[in-house]
């Protein structure tokens, strides 16, 4: 009993190495008939049954090898099968999912990633222009802002800041130069945004938006030559300020459901009669929309009269509404938890506006939703995923620096293992982020519009920032959490939750899109196998679902380069095998496998940046520790989704095809972490390297006193050491109110230059980890009163 159980177990193992090797239908064939064979010896059929048996079997092996046959007989069976249970697709899902392109996630899929192809891609590199505008105009920028002021005093950039924004061309980086815009690559894009995150969040996003998708960037894909030629220059010059304005209360991340509407109707429009349509609205959450002067406005357009269609439900519809037009509300902000870009909500009731202020003119009435799902994947590509790689960049470099000017228990708190182990883990992930902007960017100036992999950007990047300002908080203790000049993490960990909620909120990103979206996109014959079964009819729908079907069985003839993107593959294909559409709803399913999937484009985009940059010894424990951290996490996915398999007796005998040796990744070294974070501890190459491209304080503000500090505290180690021994030895007694540094130059133990040089590094220890305090009132009072002193014409300007 238990042999032939052994033996009906080890015929299941072999067909699921079959699988997971995908092996073509011959393979397959091969494979039963030495089964066939083995029944045949140790059964002892006789001759009559074994022509039988032989019969049956070449019949059966004819028509699964023989095309016509198979799809008379099989495919065309399955097929009528499918279009019955293929869940029916919206006109809004099919334009997310046909929008935008796909790159190395298809490589990932197919399980065999072509690493020499990847990295064959050239380097992404900034040209001589933008690295001119990004150590000119960026640094004077950043300069310029000074975040307390604008957080705290202002709640606004100041006005000579918004000045130069605009005047320099800030708004106008992705308009080409033939429109007055400055024409940068995304990679440049993507550095500018980077840098000004490192200083000033309100900066960056007062940059970002209008970069991002909106106005300048429909216009360039969809607009008329009248509206390029009008809106472009004067959006490049900063003559408008745009926003883009789609959510409403009613609709967040279900944004094709917007309930905001226009009806096509004659009105009067600058004293003419005119078609136009009459709009009304009511959205929150507009980024740069209370100081909006273009509000690009997305609503479901409707022609009950037939004016312009046969259809009167046109559908979703962007136009692009001056903000000065009579009856359109803007003005009032939101307070997004202490971060003061520009943010509100904005209105109008039944305001009538002519038909060519639609994107496109009237012809794109209706075509809003694959306007903005063609263009979403560019920007999402950037915005926050390099937002959040400035702000990893600057937390890495000012949390080293912090934790070697801080002492606890006499010793630097970086050198406290605890302490180390969240540097360790901040420097790491900085590398690895930085590694994925510079891929991800680098595959939107090749042409490709990557809506999966700029989902895995987005949603990765934000919570590793997420992770990163939790971790540095905790390193800087008491300092990070009080508010005020002095205080460089405070404000980013409060604004981490607006990079994870907007551009498609984590959860929804995770669960939904990276694998939902990559599984039909990127998948190499899933989105093949759809669209036969739902746009194709009679004999070339058959044909091509067969060869898909086929394909999907055994595509896999060629070799694979890397186990885990073959272990998720073949789990991919099971998953959708056993679960169907019922996937879409298991979402903390289809979440790890889409989380597979990232971690994987994570790994590729470290290991390309690597070679890019030369193999460089020294950034080696950031590889290392990345690397190994993120496919042990990959490797969690996988035993997440095998632990919660629906069907049990499937998951054993995946998870024994899968890891027949058991799970051999390990979680990272603690000597790797050890080695990163001395790197974010050390001055040096490594630590430049690590925070390239982000705004280095030279001044006096807060972040600038700590780089004077830092290096002050390191070339000042060797005296303090000297002062160390000498209280060990008795030689130096410590007494209180006087400073160890002035005795030990009373004792003779120390030169006069060596004292000058231990007192200013302890003047600026001292000013380092000093926190802000305020008046009982926080100052209102006094404010209340210069404000009652002032004229109130003087308050009104
Ligand atoms: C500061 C800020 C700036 C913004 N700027 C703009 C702007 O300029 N223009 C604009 O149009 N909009 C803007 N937004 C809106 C932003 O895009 C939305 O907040 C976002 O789409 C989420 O919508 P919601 O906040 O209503 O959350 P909800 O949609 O209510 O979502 C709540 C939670 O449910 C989850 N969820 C929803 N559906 C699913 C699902 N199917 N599966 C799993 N989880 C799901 C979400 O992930 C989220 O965690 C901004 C928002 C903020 C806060």
């Amino acid at each position: 009993m238990l042999a032939s159980l052994e033996f009906a177990l080890a015929v299941v193992a072999v067909f699921l190495v079959l699988g997971y090797f995908r092996l073509p239908i011959l393979a397959w064939t091969l494979a039963a008939a030495a089964l066939l064979w083995y029944l045949s010896v140790i059964a002892g059929f006789g001759y009559g049954t074994n022509v039988v048996l032989a019969v049956v079997f070449a019949a059966l092996a004819a028509l699964l090898n023989i095309p016509f046959v198979r799809r008379k007989a099989f495919t065309d069976h399955v097929l009528a099968l499918y279009r019955r249970i293929l869940p029916d697709m919206s006109s809004t899902e099919k334009e997310a999912i046909d929008a935008g392109t796909v790159w190395w996630d298809a490589d990932l899929f197919s399980g065999r990633p072509d690493w020499n192809k990847l990295l064959a891609i050239p380097v992404p590199r900034l040209s001589a222009e933008e690295q001119a505008f990004l150590d000119g105009p960026v640094e004077e920028l950043c300069a310029m802002c000074n975040d307390w002021e604008i957080t705290h005093e202002r709640q606004d950039l100041p006005p000579q800041v918004w000045q130069f924004i605009k005047d320099r061309g800030f708004l106008g980086m992705i308009i080409p130069k033939r429109y007055g815009g400055l024409g940068f690559s995304a990679l440049a894009h993507s550095a500018v945004v980077m840098k000004l995150s490192t200083r000033s969040g309100t900066a960056a996003i007062s940059v970002m938006v209008p970069n991002s998708l909106g106005p300048a960037e429909l216009l360039l894909h969809f607009g008329s030559e009248e509206q390029k030629n009008h809106y472009l220059p004067r959006l490049a010059k900063g003559l408008e300020v745009p926003c883009f304005a789609l959510t409403s209360p009613e609709a967040g991340s279900d944004a094709a459901s917007i309930p905001d509407y226009g009806i096509v109707c004659k009105g009067t429009w600058q004293g003419k009669e005119m078609l136009g349509m009459r709009v009304t609205w009511d959205k929150r959450y507009i980024t740069l929309g209370p100081v909006a002067t273009l509000l690009g406005l997305a609503f479901r357009l409707y022609d009950p009269e037939k004016l312009i269609s046969e259809k009167e439900d046109l559908g979703i519809t962007c136009a692009l509404v001056p903000t000065h037009t009579p009856g359109v509300n803007i003005g009032r902000r939101h307070l997004p938890l202490n971060a003061v870009f520009q943010n509100g909500p904005n209105s109008g009731k039944d305001v009538f506006m002519p038909l060519d202020w639609i994107i496109g003119g009237p012809e794109y009435a209706g075509k809003g939703w694959m306007m903005l799902m063609g263009c979403l994947a560019a920007g999402r590509a950037i915005s926050l995923p390099t937002s959040s790689v400035g702000g990893v960049k600057a937390l890495t470099r000012f949390t080293g620096a912090y934790a070697r000017v801080r002492s606890q228990f006499k010793t630097p708190i970086g050198r406290l293992e605890g302490v180390e182990e969240a540097l360790g883990r901040i420097a790491a992930h900085c590398y690895m982020m930085d590694a994925t902007r510079i891929m991800t960017a680098g595959a939107v100036d090749l042409g490709e519009k990557p809506a999966v992999l700029s989902a895995i950007a987005k949603f990765h990047m934000t919570e590793r920032a997420r992770l990163c300002v939790n971790d540095a908080m905790d390193i800087h203790g008491g300092k990070g959490i009080c508010l005020g000049p002095n205080n460089w993490v405070g404000r980013g960990y409060q604004m981490t939750p607006i990079a994870i909620t907007v551009e498609g909120a984590n959860i929804l990103t995770r669960t939904l899109i990276i694998f939902g979206q990559g599984a039909i996109r990127a998948h190499p014959y899933v989105l093949r196998e759809m669209r036969a079964a739902k746009e194709m009819q009679g004999a070339e729908a058959s044909r091509e679902f067969d060869d898909a079907i086929t394909s999907h069985i055994g595509h896999h003839y060629y070799r694979f380069t890397s186990r885990l993107s073959a272990a998720f593959a073949f789990l991919a294909d099971m998953s959708m095998l056993a679960m169907g559409g019922a996937l879409k709803r298991k979402e903390k399913i289809s979440g790890r496998l889409g989380d597979v999937l990232s971690m994987l484009y994570l790994v590729s985009a470290t290991l390309k940046h690597y070679e890019d940059q030369g193999r460089i010894r020294e950034d080696l424990p950031l590889i290392r520790w990345g690397v190994r951290d993120a496919l042990y996490r990959a490797q969690e996915a996988i035993d997440g989704i095998l632990s919660n398999f629906p069907v049990k007796s499937l998951a054993t005998l995946l998870r024994w095809t899968l890891f027949p040796l058991g799970m051999s990744f390990r979680p990272p070294l603690d000597s790797r972490n050890h080695e990163s974070a001395k790197i974010a501890l050390e001055p040096g190459a490594a630590r430049d390297r690590l925070t390239a491209g982000m705004y280095v304080p030279r001044g006096d503000d807060a972040t600038g006193t700590l780089e004077a500090a830092f290096v002050a505290a390191i070339a000042c180690e060797p005296i303090d050491e000297k002062l160390r021994k000498a209280v060990k030895k008795g030689k130096l007694v410590p007494r209180p109110g006087l400073d160890l540094g002035s005795l030990a130059k009373e004792n003779n133990l120390i030169t006069a230059e060596e004292y000058a040089q231990w007192s200013r590094k302890e003047a600026l220890r001292k000013s380092v980890i000093k926190v802000d305090d305020f008046p009982q009132d926080f100052g209102r009072a006094e404010a209340a009163e210069k404000l009652a002193e002032k004229p109130l014409s003087a308050r009104a300007a």
